[in-house]
C-alpha cells in the first residue's frame, strides 16, 4: 500500500466570536489516501491556515523537506517509522511548535488507517486495550460576557452534569490575564466563592477541577490567590502560570497542596520532560494532535507512568479528537479521565457536527468502541460548510 494524496481542510465555524478563548471554532483535518482505497482522517490543534502550510509547504534541501511531499508514496503502515522521518526531515523548522502539532494530524491520520488496514481498533497498536470503558470529565466554560451571568451559568451546567452521569468536571475560570474569556472581570476572591459554591453544590464525592488558562503572572501572586482554594479538594489546577516560568510550576508544587496540571500545548516527549522534571506538575495533559500524534503521546504516557504521574489528555476540538483520547486512554492504565463536552453542553456547532460516530458517555462511562482505526467518519456536509466559511474569511478579511 502507498500514500497516494492528502487533503488539508481548514474549516471554521462562521458563528466564530475572537474574544473567546476557545480553539474549537476553527479547525484543520487531514485525509490521507492510498493506492488501495483506504483512508485516514487526523485533526490538531493550532492555527488552521498555519497547520496547513506546515504540512503543504515544499522543502528545498534535506534538513527542511515539506511534510506532505516526505509521505507521497511511503507505506501507510509504518507508522512509527514515518514519525522518524518527519521529524528529522523537517528538522531545520520544526522539532517543536506548529510543524510538531502539524505532524500529529499526520500521525493521528496514519494510526486510523494502520488500524482499518489491520482491521483494528487503534488501541491495539498502542499497547492494547486495559480496560472496556473510559471517565470523561465535563468541562464547562460558559459562553457569556458577564461574571454574575458566567457564575449562575456554571451552576446550572455544573448541575446539568451531575445529573446527566458525570463524577468531574472542570471549571474554566478566566476572568483576567492574558486570555480573559470574553471581557469577563472578577478577582481571586470571586473565584473562590465560586469553587467554594461549586464544591458544596456538587459535594465531597464529586471530582473537580479548575483551570485558569496562565492567569498569574507569577508564583508569588498565584499562591496568595489559591491558598484558600486548598481545602476544596480539586483534583488539580491546570495552568496557573505563563507556559515558559516551570521554576515557578515547581514553587507551586513544593509550596502548596493542590495538584498542578498543565501540557495542553507541548510539542514532543521532549518539552513534557521538562515540565515532568523541572516544572514539577502531577498531572500531564499531552494533547494528542499538538503533542505529536498518537506516536508521541504513547511516549509522553509512558515517560509520566515511569514517574507516577497521571495522564489527563487535553482536548477541545472535534469528535475525532474525542474519539482518538478514547483510544489513547484505553491503552494508558494511569490516564485518570479525559476531557469531554457532551452536546448539550456545548455551543460550538464545528466541535458537535464535524463527524459522526463520536464516542458517547453512557452512565457516566465512554464505552471503547471497537472499531477499526479511531472509529468516527467525517460528515461531509459539515465539512463542506465550514470548509467555505473558513475560504470566505480569507476572501473577504
Ligand atoms: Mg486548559
Amino acid at each position: 500500500m502507498k500514500i497516494t494524496r492528502i487533503d488539508c481542510h481548514v474549516l471554521l465555524d462562521p458563528g466564530y466570536d475572537s474574544g473567546s478563548t476557545s480553539s474549537a471554532q476553527d479547525d484543520l483535518v487531514v485525509e490521507i489516501h492510498t493506492d488501495e482505497g483506504l483512508t485516514g482522517i487526523g485533526e490538531t490543534d493550532l492555527n488552521a491556515w498555519v497547520a496547513r502550510a506546515c504540512i503543504e509547504a515544499p522543502g528545498t534541501h534535506t534538513m527542511d523537506r515539506g511534510l506532505s511531499q516526505m509521505l507521497l508514496g511511503e507505506d501507510p503502515l509504518q507508522v512509527e517509522a514515518l514519525w522518524e522521518k518527519l521529524y528529522i526531515g523537517s528538522a531545520m523548522t520544526g522539532r517543536r511548535g506548529a510543524v510538531i502539532h502539524a505532524m500529529g494530524a499526520l500521525d493521528m491520520a496514519l494510526h486510523d488507517l494502520r488500524g482499518k488496514a489491520l482491521g483494528k481498533p487503534c488501541y491495539a497498536q498502542l499497547g492494547g486495550k486495559t480496560r472496556d470503558a473510559i471517565t470523561p470529565y465535563a468541562s464547562l466554560q460558559p459562553e457569556v460576557d458577564n461574571w454574575d451571568r458566567y457564575c449562575q451559568s456554571m451552576m446550572e451546567w455544573l448541575s446539568l452534569a451531575q445529573r446527566s452521569g458525570f463524577r468531574a468536571a472542570k471549571l474554566e475560570m478566566t476572568p483576567f490575564g492574558p486570555y480573559q474569556h470574553k471581557g469577563l472581570k472578577a478577582g481571586p476572591a470571586e473565584m473562590t466563592e465560586l469553587i467554594r459554591e461549586a464544591r458544596r453544590a456538587v459535594g465531597d464525592a464529586f471530582f473537580l477541577m479548575v483551570d485558569v488558562q496562565y492567569a498569574f503572572p507569577d508564583a508569588d501572586t498565584c499562591l496568595a490567590a489559591i491558598r484558600p482554594w486548598e481545602e476544596f479538594n480539586l483534583f488539580f489546577l491546570e495552568t496557573p502560570l505563563p507556559a515558559d516560568d516551570l521554576d515557578g510550576y515547581a514553587r507551586l508544587a513544593r509550596e502548596q497542596s493542590i495538584p498542578i496540571a498543565a501540557g495542553e500545548w507541548l510539542a514532543t516527549r521532549f518539552e513534557f520532560l521538562d515540565l515532568m522534571d523541572r516544572g514539577k506538575v502531577r498531572v500531564a495533559q499531552p494533547d494528542v494532535g499538538r503533542v505529536g500524534g498518537f506516536t508521541e503521546c504513547r511516549r509522553v504516557c509512558d515517560l509520566a507512568a515511569a514517574r507516577n504521574l497521571t495522564v489527563v489528555p487535553h482536548l477541545w476540538k472535534t469528535g475525532l479528537s474525542i474519539a482518538a483520547a478514547v483510544q489513547m486512554a484505553a491503552a494508558t492504565t494511569h490516564c485518570a479521565f479525559i476531557e469531554y463536552l457532551p452536546d448539550e453542553l456545548c455551543v460550538a456547532r464545528l466541535r458537535k457536527s464535524l463527524v459522526k460516530g463520536t464516542p458517547q458517555m453512557v452512565n457516566g462511562a465512554i464505552p471503547v468502541p471497537d472499531a477499526p482505526g479511531i472509529g468516527v467518519t467525517l460528515d461531509r456536509d459539515a465539512l463542506a460548510y465550514f470548509k467555505e466559511s473558513a475560504e470566505r474569511l480569507r476572501r473577504e478579511g
